[in-house]
């Protein structure tokens, strides 16, 4: 490749303390792109299906995509994946910030580590090579000391960390990695897995420059996208984020309160936008090369929480602490958000998980705490925040997710527990967005929103766009069934190469996601030449891949389903009153679609052959 790469891996086997250096045949970056595409390839060819997550035979990714570091809109992303804990099955999440820029300028694509330290180190890497430093200092500290000291010791302010806190040590499998403090990837227990290798973090400067083909065509590639960008989202994001749109998900009766009891929070203003814009932000930020600042700095000048300072508020901020928990003092959630942040938890499953816990209590199915768990306690939610991060009290139960529990506290238990695949469902209900509920029963990892991603049903795309993804406009009717699984099958294929490219979903969710757009940038860059049609062919072959991990590791199209809640108990608020998400004729349209057999699971041999490999999950 004449651009785009750096050409070279590193593999470090944290077992023997020992580094080697490997590069890219053109033939499978061309098949798997980079990022998310090298990790699921790599992880069927390293991790045999019996191995577990926190088994040392696991191995953990870091991997770029061809744009990560360049001069491309939103191009600031890395991929992270490992077999996750929680639900047994690969996990990759895309990674803002400014790690992924780093590790390219530092001449490297990826970093597979494998095996286990025998006591707990650090990665330092730099354009000088891979230093593994002992990190037994670092142990027991949180994400921001982690960083601080590790800047401090290496005498270089310019170092970006990804670290873990208490909550990886401890190997909650609700734990993420956390890079450049508040940004954060690994939803499913990452950070578990970083945590069983004796890995405190990985830090990393670069230097170099990231070669480009074509600087000419990829500088006038880049433009068009970001001129695009611009009218389309970066108003938006620049005023409010993506916690913007809580308001809009609760007049759809799409916003998961108390546990989805409800979906729609009589305290909504209190954890609006308008709310938090006016009192608590002061400003916006933006991972590194991107024009689009999304997350907030705020600051509490005031109350039980005041003089905290701190950043990265986005929607699930208010959305999972908030409704979910029914907490409506916005400081405090703010604290617990910052809590969540410092010891290295998901923002989506460890609220998730306690709202679980908090309904249990409400229903008299929860004994084992001293702690008062009523609904909108946000003190006890702080409290049990700390506990679930060092394996503490009821918090070490709840460190393992909702699943976990629920087959712990009894079958009375089992409808509260809101998850699929064994990873916890986003409070966006799906009752008030059915194709957001469709893409958490087929996404690869868990309950993700994040796979799909779609944005049709509460007009984020036009006809022509619509029409390219589904055949039929019909999509956007909230509650209708029509398109929805070509849909989201598209989308999720679609993310399937972006998120191997190095780009934000932010931008690229929809018509600037699309093959046709990326594939000139991709040319541009690395010197090749893929069609928009081969593009979308590698997101199908990488989505498909995971797919067939996940059948070689015990799912089955039974798992391809939601929690019984939102099928059965209707909504009472918003649009949604009275609707249930029909979640059948979506999911099959969305089987035919993919050619995936409703028998097994598996895609049928013609699409193999298109897309191929073969039903092992080998390359033809
Ligand atoms: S849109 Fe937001 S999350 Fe995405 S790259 Fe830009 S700042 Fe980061």
């Amino acid at each position: 490749m004449s651009g785009g790469y750096c050409n070279r891996i590193a593999v470090v086997d944290l077992g023997t303390h020992s580094v080697r250096y490997e590069t890219l045949e053109p033939e499978f970056i061309q098949r798997y792109i980079g990022g998310r595409g090298f990790i699921v390839r790599w992880l069927m060819d390293m991790v045999p299906s019996n191995v577990e997550a926190l088994d040392p035979k696991n191995v953990l990714i870091f991997a770029t995509g061809p744009l990560t570091a360049t001069i491309a809109p939103t191009a600031s992303r890395m991929a992270v994946g490992a077999v996750a804990p929680e639900t047994g099955i690969y996990s990759t999440g895309s990674v803002g910030g400014s790690l992924g820029a780093k590790l390219k300028r530092a001449g490297l694509d990826a970093v597979i580590l494998k095996g286990r330290s025998q006591e707990p180190v650090y990665l330092l890497i730099t354009n000088d090579g891979i230093q593994i430093k002992s990190a037994k200092h670092l142990w027991g500290k949180d994400i921001y000391q982690t960083e601080e000291k590790i800047r401090r010791e290496n005498r270089d302010m310019r170092l970006s960390v990804a670290a873990i806190g208490p909550a990886g040590e401890t190997r909650a499998y609700i734990s993420t990695i956390m890079f450049d403090r508040v940004r954060s990837a690994g939803r499913g227990g990452l950070g578990a897995v970083m945590g069983s290798k004796n890995l405190k973090a990985v830090a990393v400067y670069g230097k170099g420059s990231v070669p480009i083909h074509d600087p000419q065509d990829f500088w006038r590639c880049s433009q068009d996208m970001q001129k695009k960008a611009v009218k389309q989202f970066f108003i938006k994001r620049w005023r409010s984020g993506t916690y913007g749109a809580l308001t809009r998900y609760n007049e759809a009766g799409a916003l998961t309160t108390r546990n989805a009891q409800q979906t729609a929070f009589e305290y909504i203003d209190q954890i609006s936008a308008e709310h938090y814009n006016e009192h608590f932000k002061i400003g916006m930020r933006a991972c590194v090369g991107c024009s689009m600042p999304c997350w907030s700095i705020y600051t509490v000048r005031s109350g039980d929480h005041a003089d905290l300072y701190s950043d990265s508020v986005n929607a699930s901020t208010f959305k999972e602490l908030g409704a979910r928990c029914g907490i409506h003092e916005m400081d405090a959630i703010l604290q617990a958000h910052d809590d969540l942040n410092r010891y290295g938890l998901d923002t989506i499953s460890t609220p998730a998980v306690i709202s679980f816990a908090m309904e249990c209590y409400q229903r008299g199915l929860l004994s084992s705490t001293d702690l008062d768990l009523s609904w909108g306690n946000a003190s006890a939610v702080i409290t049990l925040i700390k506990q679930i991060a060092f394996n503490e009290g009821l918090g070490s139960q709840l460190a393992r997710g909702v699943r976990y529990c629920a087959q712990e506290w009894g079958e009375d238990t089992l409808p509260y527990a809101l998850h699929v695949k064994g990873m916890e469902t986003v409070a966006t209900d799906p009752r008030g967005q059915p194709s957001w509920g469709l893409g958490y029963a087929t996404s690869s990892r868990g309950a993700c929103h994040m796979r799909a991603y779609g944005n049709f049903e509460y007009g984020g795309m036009d006809e022509d766009a619509m029409l390219r993804i589904s055949g039929t406009t019909a999509i956007a009717e909230r509650f209708g069934v029509e398109g929805k699984g070509r849909a989201v099958a598209f989308l999720e294929d679609m993310h399937s190469f972006g998120d191997s490219l190095g780009t934000c979903k932010f931008m690229t969710r929809a018509e600037l996601g699309f093959p046709e757009v990326l594939a000139p940038l991709l040319n541009a860059a690395a010197g090749i030449q893929i069609s928009a049609d081969e593009l979308y062919t590698v997101g199908e072959r990488i989505s498909n891949l995971e797919r067939i991990a996940n059948l070689q590791r015990g799912i089955t199209p039974k798992d391809d389903t939601l929690p019984e809640r939102y099928l059965v108990e209707a909504s009472h608020e918003g649009l949604a009153a009275g609707k249930v998400c029909d979640l059948q004729p979506m999911l099959e349209e969305y089987y035919q679609s993919r050619c995936w057999n409703c028998e097994d699971g598996y895609p049928t041999e013609q699409k193999l052959t298109e897309i191929g490999i073969d039903r092992l999950g080998k390359d033809r």
